[in-house]
């Protein structure tokens, strides 16, 4: 058994001054003690200088581009139609690759993340995931270039499922993003295995370009596709913007995990809020200023008290895989967003999005969420400074 207290708790619900949160060997919360502040020393209890919240669930990674760090050109300006150019190109498979999948779980696991959302393209990753510490809600991504590909690309995505399957890990299959899935594909994603409630995963809104593709299939996007073989002609997109496309073909009671919405105006988030309960908005904040130089309007996000999310992204668009700096940006940027409702997008919302949240996602007795401390917090405004680093205490 092990006793934490520190300056503050914060559980994923609510905050404890210098509450006591009691573990047992394996981590399951069996005590919490709401001391009111009144803490006095006691035997065999750690106390700590900051403040203590549940283990991070990064809502959106690519853990099989971890060889990537530093291969994309961030400063050429050309924005989510330039990634996609020189990821397509770049896109390699050295034969360290697992060696750097590896270490890019064991990096979040020590930043303090015990559960991803995590893309796949290929099966590169699932050896690492059986093996890690950290759950894995896999999202088995498609995406083709013409009607004509459709079967293979689907039959793929079914093979990797299958595997995926076969070694008792969690996933679906799911749309890439609106621009990259013909019709017949998208609908085949949805139909499959749509008996169950399943999660879903889109990216959505990340470049100015995509809801001016679907709309007239014109633009940097719809030009850096064509370049890339993709026959637009092929493609339907039935609606007016990205958001729209996606919602047309997705199932209202699966939970729909939106990732980056950099460009998501305000009567997006109605449309998407009007259309179901379980939208889910993530926000990889480092990637959007690596690849596009920009930020969503988060403030409106949460200021609307919609379910918000935070993802890292993966090494071909981010320097580390931290929630933690992840939340430091946002903070630097939108400081009037309170810690506590950043904490608990990084923690109860993004559990409730890959549901887990019987197990992860806040402080509660019964739940094993892992338990993280961060320090160098600044107390006087209750927030985050840019020195705050995260220790995993359990
Ligand atoms: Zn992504």
């Amino acid at each position: 058994m092990r006793r934490f207290s520190a300056e503050y708790i914060y559980t994923g619900n609510e905050i404890l001054k210098r509450g006591i949160v009691e573990t047992d060997d394996f981590g399951k919360i069996i005590k919490l003690i709401d001391t009111g502040g009144k803490f006095e020393e006691q035997q065999s209890l750690e106390f700590f200088n900051g403040v203590i919240v549940p283990g991070f669930i990064n809502a959106h990674c690519h853990l099989e581009l971890s060889h990537m760090k530093g291969m994309i050109d961030n400063k050429s300006g050309r924005g989510l139609p330039g990634f996609i150019d020189e990821i397509i190109s770049k896109r390699n498979f050295p034969e360290n690759l697992q060696e750097q999948i590896t270490k890019a779980d064991k990096e979040m696991r020590l930043k303090g993340i015990v559960a991803v959302g995590d893309i796949s393209n290929t099966d590169d990753s699932f050896t690492v995931k059986k093996k890690s510490d950290i759950f894995y809600q896999t999202f088995i991504e498609s995406f083709t270039i013409s009607d004509e590909k459709v079967d293979e690309t689907f039959n793929l995505a079914k093979e990797n499922y299958n595997k995926l399957k076969d070694l008792k890990l969690s996933g679906t299959i799911v749309p890439h993003a609106a621009y990259s899935v013909p019709d017949r594909l998208y609908r085949m994603i949805s139909d499959f295995e749509s008996e169950k409630t399943k999660i879903v995963s889109v990216h959505n809104q990340e470049t100015p370009g995509e809801d001016e593709l679907v709309k007239n299939k014109t633009g940097a996007l719809a030009d850096v596709l064509t370049d890339k073989g993709f026959l637009l002609d092929e493609f339907s997109y039935p609606g007016n913007s990205a958001l729209e496309v996606n919602l047309k073909y997705l199932n209202k009671r699966d939970n729909i995990l939106l990732i980056h919405n950099t460009f998501s105006k305000n009567e997006d988030v109605e449309y998407a809020e009007n259309f179901s309960d379980n939208i889910y908005w993530v926000f990889c904040p480092l990637s959007n200023l690596y690849i596009e130089n920009t930020l969503p309007d988060i403030s409106m996000f949460f200021k609307k008290s919609v379910k918000t999310c935070i993802g890292t992204d993966s090494y071909a668009s981010n320097t580390e895989l931290s929630v933690l700096s992840e939340l430091k940006v946002i903070t630097e940027n939108f400081p009037e967003i309170p810690f506590d409702k950043l904490i608990e997008s990084a923690t109860l919302n993004g559990a409730k999005a890959l549901k887990i949240e019987e197990r992860f996602g806040s402080i509660e007795i019964g739940k094993t969420p892992g338990i993280n401390l961060i320090s160098s917090f600044d107390f006087e405004k209750m927030t985050l400074k840019s020195e705050s680093k995260v220790k995993v205490l359990i």
